[in-house]
């Protein structure tokens, strides 16, 4: 079942579902980008169809709902432990206190990538249950894509149709919406406010510009391949390709002390990086991959064949964010399809 909607109508489907849900989808920052005048697309909590950006890729992803880019876990005193309450979205303090389910619209990539984070979080060992107390939370609006954008590869990561999960899509047509219904608890919002009811498959595509392919097999002799010393000379080390990546799910520990004596203070969790200094740091003073090649090679083989022996498919899902937000142009669909051809190259002269 599904509907076509006005801007009038979709305010009044929003509102509906207000009631009984915050709603958390990208957002245009005007002028808020990293360089002077320059827009940023990134999630939060909205009430009303003029504020959702449902026609460009977000810059930053859901992700910051579900693990926050810092999280107090719990507050300490000498005597006491407070815990913290569950939703760490920055800037939302009254969302914060509110305990009603949150429904996050997302692409079809992204709702892969919430699969991958489940993994990390829930099917890796025990579960994480601060990440577990925000997903329970947690429903989904698929948003349609009707066109691919300029760096997406999700065709080839097999991340371009949705898997089930979602309540309702949504996507603009013309001066208007088009809305599918997979859950009838949804429903009743978008009757009363649809101009006419269609049958609607939500929107997706089937071919990217960029295209990529994985490795089908590694060898270990690809750790020493000098593939990776392009990126050693190239990367800065900063990060921001772990921080957009919908996928990465490392973070780090910081106690914050609000008295001299360390005795009262919080916890927080908050995002890492594999790319960035002081993560592979241990006792004793010892730092693996101290090189941004090396970084670069764990980040990679992470995402497009370590996870896959493990899981039995990729982590990456194609989304293309981290090549959009590389202040290098470090391309890491580029990347992946040189391992690729390395390996392949590799393996045939060991034939
Ligand atoms: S590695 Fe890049 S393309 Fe893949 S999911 Fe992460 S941000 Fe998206
Ligand atoms: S965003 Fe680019 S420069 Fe920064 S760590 Fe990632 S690959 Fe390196």
């Amino acid at each position: 079942m599904g509907y076509v909607l006005k801007r009038e109508g979709l305010d009044g489907a929003l509102a509906a579902l207000s009631k009984d849900y915050l709603l958390y989808a990208p957002v245009r920052k005007v002028g808020e980008g990293r360089f002077t005048d320059v827009d940023v697309v990134r999630y939060d909590f909205v009430t009303s169809a003029s504020e959702l950006e449902l026609d460009a890729k977000s810059d930053y992803s859901f992700k910051e709902l579900l693990t926050p880019l810092s999280k107090t876990l719990f507050y300490f005193t000498e005597d006491e432990v407070h815990e913290a309450g569950d939703l760490g979205a920055p800037g939302a303090p009254a969302q914060a206190a509110d305990d009603r389910p949150v429904i996050v619209f997302l692409r079809a990539c992204d709702l892969h990538a919430v699969r991958r984070l489940d993994q990390m979080y829930l099917g890796n060992g025990p579960t994480d249950t601060f990440y577990a107390r925000i997903r329970d939370r947690v429903r989904f609006a698929l948003i349609g894509c009707t066109q691919s954008f300029a760096s997406c590869f999700c065709v080839d990561m097999g991340a371009n149709v949705a898997p089930e999960g979602w309540l309702f899509s949504l996507e603009t047509s013309g001066d208007g919406y088009l809305c599918a219904v997979a859950d009838d608890s949804v429903k009743a919002a978008f009757a009363g406010a649809a101009t006419a009811e269609k049958d609607v498959e939500p929107a997706h595509v089937t071919e990217n510009e960029v295209r990529v392919r994985t490795p089908q097999s590694v060898p270990t002799s690809i750790y020493k391949d000098p593939l990776w010393d392009e990126y050693t000379n190239r990367c800065i080390r900063c990060g921001r390709c772990n921080i957009v990546c919908p996928t990465c799910t490392c973070f780090t520990m910081q106690d914050v002390f609000y008295t001299d004596n360390g005795r009262v203070g919080e916890r927080r969790r908050v995002q890492a990086s594999c790319m960035i200094d002081g993560y592979t740091n241990v006792a004793g003073g010892g730092q693996y991959r101290k090189a941004a090649g090396e970084r670069m090679r764990f980040k990679v083989l992470h995402k497009v064949w370590d996870f896959r022996q493990r899981f039995g498919y990729d982590m990456c899902v194609g989304c293309g964010r981290c090549d959009d937000v590389c202040p290098e142009y470090i391309s890491f669909a580029a990347c992946v399809n040189k391992l690729t051809d390395a390996c392949e190259r590799e393996e045939a002269q060991d034939e």
